[in-house]
């Protein structure tokens, strides 16, 4: 079959599936390839795209059942070296399919086999085309054509339109249409001379953070703590002034994209030179062209969310992740990596500086800095001369409460409405009544896809479950009785906007929550409408305690935060805490203090009397002796398999299986715990069932898990449920 003259060579292709292994094929004689190289190849009935892992391989499988790859796509390898390193790191630190892992990593034209090049495919009509060649019911090439009538089409918007190359190629044969290749090029920022803008005069303590980072060597990383206004983002662009002036890049990772723009525009003020934002709302193209720009050194800055920690770059200087204790960060399905920990890294692999900054840094952050891995920078005077926002803890047990409102915290809203001030009232609860309640005989209005009640949303006039997203019309009787006395129960952002606006009518409110932000521009104008004071009363969710800065709001009021003090959940009160803060720092200017009320029925728990009185870093200090003592993150390593199924006993007892096998291979003090169900033990019509592993070190805990995962997939012990594994989980 194959000439003699010497043996066929055998290369080793990672491919896009959840298997955690290579697959083989054989390379023709006539073919050169990288490793890191895209190839490719059939498999199963069709073909798939791969990456090149090892060449001359030991073939797993006897060499005459291996198949030939079809074509190689890359010259070089596709990704630079140190981001090819990263990739392969993460695989193996999660725990992961290599092949899922790079997939990850690329733009999803690349991973489809567009050429890395940034070469585009132009059709165009040809000059003669006369449509007469067409048959009348090739109805694909007269709509081909009539597009084409419209303006040429690149190859990369082929499947965004719903046009295929092969209907493009029939056209092309009939001399209709012709293809050409275009190469998008420009040149390394460094090739231009930079413009810096002048910023303002660094404070005393900016200047010590900057010197440290400036005068840094390869990898060091820095922690860098602050509250917001302290001038953090001063810091940072005076890093990157010195990187861009160095002829380096800089990457810059934001928890979220609707913050990117505004850091995008103070960044223009500050530096003339390319940069570019990735985020959700570009197309692949444009996504594939600021991947080539970035890796070409075209652009000076790239901001981006999690997935952007694999942006390739020519000359890498700086790396900086913002609010680098959110979870956002953490990818939550699939290929579960945390963003921030990717970019210590790939700062290491790069050797350059690492910048993570917060008001509120995560313990982790916190226990790295604490054990001499991070250098830790602080900023503690609020650089624009701003005070310090004020806490008031308010006991509200036994006290009425106005929609979830108590007396005090009604007065004080008052008062600051009547003095011409703006109050926000932050509620983690969109919609209008969590449930809905027959008065009559107490039934309950239930998802049937999910254990958890469905919210009451009055303006849509529907009931809709926050874990599936099933809707369905708002009942006017009880399913049960038959009465049509139903009430919601307790208190969504919904209701509470409609309730204060009734208490305080002569003030205009404006509520910010996914629900209200849904059209696009809707969340921009009000927040243009905030800052112009068109509003007074801000009512909001999470999405109001990120990024945004609120200087003529001078009271925050923060409903229910007793959940999270007694939450099941080891890392509630840490997240608590970095809300209040965060809350609190949206808040007031320099003349005009900020106020923050917290409503709790436990006004004497410990750790919140110590954010309080002492701040946050008194209450991390506190919290991390706590996991110290308690032998929890990041004191020790957690991994947390998932399973779902139709039927709970197959998604039980498939963990009860792998609980077994891990039970047999422990290591000393290493341990297992569950399967429990999940919180949320029914979600869209499928069980679901967690098991805990845990061990002091993190090498170790891999090295317990990893052999189990091959013989998971190579014998799982039943398929009639899925299971995932996560690494350092961060929530369950
Ligand atoms: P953070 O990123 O910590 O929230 P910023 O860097 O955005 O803080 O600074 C808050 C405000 O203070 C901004 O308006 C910024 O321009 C201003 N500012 C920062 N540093 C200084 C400084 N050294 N002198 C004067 N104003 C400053
Ligand atoms: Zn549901
Ligand atoms: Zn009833």
């Amino acid at each position: 079959m194959l000439n003699n003259q010497s043996p066929p060579r055998v290369i080793r292709v990672l491919l896009p599936t959840p298997m955690r292994r290579g697959f083989d094929y054989l390379l023709p004689a006539d073919c050169q390839v990288q490793e890191g190289a895209r190839v490719r190849v059939p498999f199963g009935k069709g073909s798939r795209i791969g990456l090149v892992a090892a060449l001359d391989v030991a073939p797993q499988v006897e060499a005459d059942k291996l198949k030939a790859i079809d074509e190689v796509l890359d010259a070089a390898p596709v990704l630079p070296a140190a981001l090819g390193k990263l990739v392969r790191w993460a695989a193996d630190y999660y725990l992961h399919s290599a092949g899922d892992a790079w997939q990850q990593a690329l733009p999803v034209l690349l991973r489809q086999g567009a050429p890395a090049s940034g070469e585009e495919g132009i059709w165009q009509l040809s000059a003669d085309a006369a449509k007469a060649a067409v048959p009348k019911n090739a109805s694909k090439q007269l709509a081909a054509l009539a597009r084409l009538q419209a303006g040429e089409l690149s190859d990369f918007d082929l499947a965004e339109q719903s046009f295929d190359r092969a209907t493009l190629r029939t056209l092309a044969d009939k001399g209709l249409v012709t293809l050409s290749h275009r190469r998008q090029q420009g040149q390394p920022f460094w090739t231009s001379p930079l413009v810096v803008n002048p910023g303002p005069r660094p404070n005393s303590e900016q200047a010590v953070a900057i010197t440290a980072i400036n005068s840094a060597k390869g990898f060091a990383p820095f922690l860098l703590e602050g509250v917001t206004g302290s001038g953090k983002t001063e810091v940072y662009l005076s890093a990157m002034s010195e990187t861009l002036k160095a002829g380096k890049q800089v990457l810059v990772l934001v928890p979220e994209i609707s913050l990117t723009p505004q850091t995008l525009r103070r960044f223009q003020k500050r530096f003339e030179v390319p940069m570019a934002l990735l985020h959700s709302g570009l197309t692949d193209k444009e996504r594939l062209s600021v991947w080539r720009q970035a890796r070409d050194g075209e652009l000076g800055i790239v901001i981006g969310t999690r997935s952007a920690v694999f942006t390739p770059l020519a000359r890498p200087g700086l790396i900086i992740v913002d609010e680098e204790h959110d979870a956002s960060f953490k990818q939550q399905e699939g290929f579960r990596y945390h963003g921030r920990d990717l970019a210590v890294v790939r700062a290491q692999l790069e050797q350059v500086p690492l910048v993570l900054g917060s008001a509120t840094p995560a313990l982790e952050s916190l226990a790295n800095a604490q054990a001499g891995k991070y250098q830790k920078l602080t900023l503690n005077q609020r650089a624009g001369g701003a005070s310090q926002v004020r806490f008031d803890l308010i006991d509200i047990k036994h006290q009425p409460l106005t929609a979830g409102l108590s007396p005090p915290v009604l007065a004080a809203i008052k008062a600051h409405l009547g003095r011409g001030e703006q109050v926000l009232v932050f509620l983690n609860r969109r919609g209008f009544a969590p449930t809905l309640l027959c008065h009559e005989c107490g039934w309950i209005a239930d998802c049937q896809r999910c254990t958890a009640y469905p919210t009451v949303h009055r303006g849509r006039q529907r009931l809709i479950c926050h874990h599936c997203g099933s809707d369905r019309p708002l009942p006017h009787q009880c399913h049960s009785c038959g009465s049509t006395q139903l009430v919601g129960v307790g208190l969504g952002t919904e209701q509470l906007e409609v309730e204060l606006t009734a208490l305080f009518p002569d003030y205009k409110a404006v509520r910010i929550d996914r629900d209200a932000t849904r059209r696009k521009g809707s969340l921009e104008s009000a927040l243009d409408g905030i800052r112009q004071g068109q509003y007074q009363l801000l009512i909001g969710t999470q999405m109001l305690a990120k990024g945004h800065h609120f200087p003529d709001v001078t009271l925050v009021v923060l409903l229910d935060v007793d959940g999270a003090l007694y939450s099941a959940d080891f890392r509630a009160a840490e997240r608590l805490a970095q809300l209040v803060v965060q809350v609190a720092g949206r808040a007031g200017r320099a003349n005009k203090p900020g106020r923050l009320l917290l409503q709790s029925h436990h006004p004497e728990h410990p750790l919140l009397s110590q954010l309080l009185t002492n701040g946050y870093g008194a209450f991390a200090e506190e919290a991390l002796v706590e996991r110290r003592q308690t032998l929890l993150p990041p004191f020790s390593a957690q991994a947390l398999f998932r399973s779902d199924a139709l039927k709970a006993e197959d998604a039980q007892s498939l963990l009860e299986a792998i609980g077994q096998r891990l039970q047999q291979s422990a290591p000393q003090g290493g341990w297992v715990l569950g399967p429990l169900p999940a919180p949320l033990e029914k979600r869209a019509g499928k069980y679901r069932f967690q098991l805990w592993v845990q061990y002091q070190d993190k090498k170790v805990l891999r090295q317990w898990l990893a052999p189990l995962l091959a013989e998971l997939e190579a014998q799982p012990p039943h398929r009639r449920a899925n299971w995932t594994l996560d690494l350092d989980p961060i929530d369950s």
